[in-house]
């Protein structure tokens, strides 16, 4: 709690007494030390990769360079680390013009069996490198309102995350439910439409379930960096979603699998 104490004058100047003022700036409070948490976490994981760098290209310099395989090999640390940071930076920018919402939308009909198999189509080399299938479960002429790059950034995310979480000879899967929420007239008579997309993989422990969509939340850290993530594509899917005026689920076992659902809002 502030307080402070202001001074009550009466008309003709007098003084008349003090007003004491308590605000309650705990949200205040808790929205500063998240910024501030936010910078101190992008530091360090843009430091984590510059370091990297710096460290590699520094024994190359002080004479790895002449034998040819370890020049090699630190030369490849040096790319990777390098686009690690670039998607880092990408996703951080990204996620700063959501959060500001600098990110007008542009909302079009999308019919959502054509697109969801072309968005499908577009993880399929990724999905062919590690054996995985990714089965697709839509009915044609269902219908949503939504900024198309906007919906397949989101689709895309969850299905990277859903093919990378997932050992090698699994599946993903994806499927479009229209819900009649009101109950009135037919199945047709949708007013809303839920997404689910699941996989086979790894699952998430029920504790880290509340905390995934925060920024730079992992629950191994070491997996979600050796994949490539940034731990922030959760966090960017999460905010599209509400620009959309839906929300975001997850259910999980660990050992079993996850499955995330999205809900959007049909505006007719
Ligand atoms: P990352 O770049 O690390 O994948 P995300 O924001 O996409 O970051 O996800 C946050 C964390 O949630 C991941 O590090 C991972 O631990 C967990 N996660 C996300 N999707 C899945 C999934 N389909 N299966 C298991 N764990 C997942």
């Amino acid at each position: 709690l502030d307080l402070n104490l202001v001074p009550i004058f009466e008309e003709n100047e007098e003084f008349g007494g003090v007003m004491l003022v308590l605000q309650d700036v705990t949200a205040i409070r808790r929205l500063e030390r998240m910024r501030s948490e936010f910078v101190a976490n992008v530091s360090h994981e843009l430091k984590t990769p510059v370091t990297a760098v710096k460290g590699f290209a520094e024994t190359l310099l002080g004479g790895a360079v002449d034998d040819p395989e370890t020049a090699r090999s630190f030369l490849q640390i040096i790319f990777d680390e390098s686009d690690r940071l670039n998607r880092l930076i990408g996703d951080i920018l990204e996620l700063s013009k959501i959060e500001s919402r600098r990110v007008p939308l542009q909302f079009s009909p999308i019919e959502l069996s054509t697109f969801i198999n072309k968005t499908v189509e577009l993880m399929g080399s990724e999905a062919v490198r590690k054996n995985i299938r990714i089965s697709v479960k839509t009915e044609p002429d269902i219908y949503v309102e939504a900024d198309e790059d906007r919906l397949r950034q989101i689709i895309m995310n969850l299905l990277a995350n859903g093919i990378s979480y997932t050992p090698d000879g699994g599946h993903v899967s994806i499927q479009v439910e229209p819900v009649n929420s009101l109950g009135i007239g037919d199945e047709m008579d949708y007013d809303h439409i839920r997404i689910h997309i699941s996989d086979t993989g790894i699952g998430i422990p029920k504790k880290d379930l509340p905390r995934i969509f925060e920024r730079f939340y992992r629950v191994d850290k070491a997996r979600s960096r050796s994949s490539g993530g940034t731990g922030l594509g959760l966090s960017i899917v999460k905010h599209l979603v509400e620009l959309h005026r839906g929300s975001i689920s997850v259910d999980s076992k660990v050992g079993s699998g996850s499955t995330f659902t999205i809900e959007l809002p049909v505006i007719q």
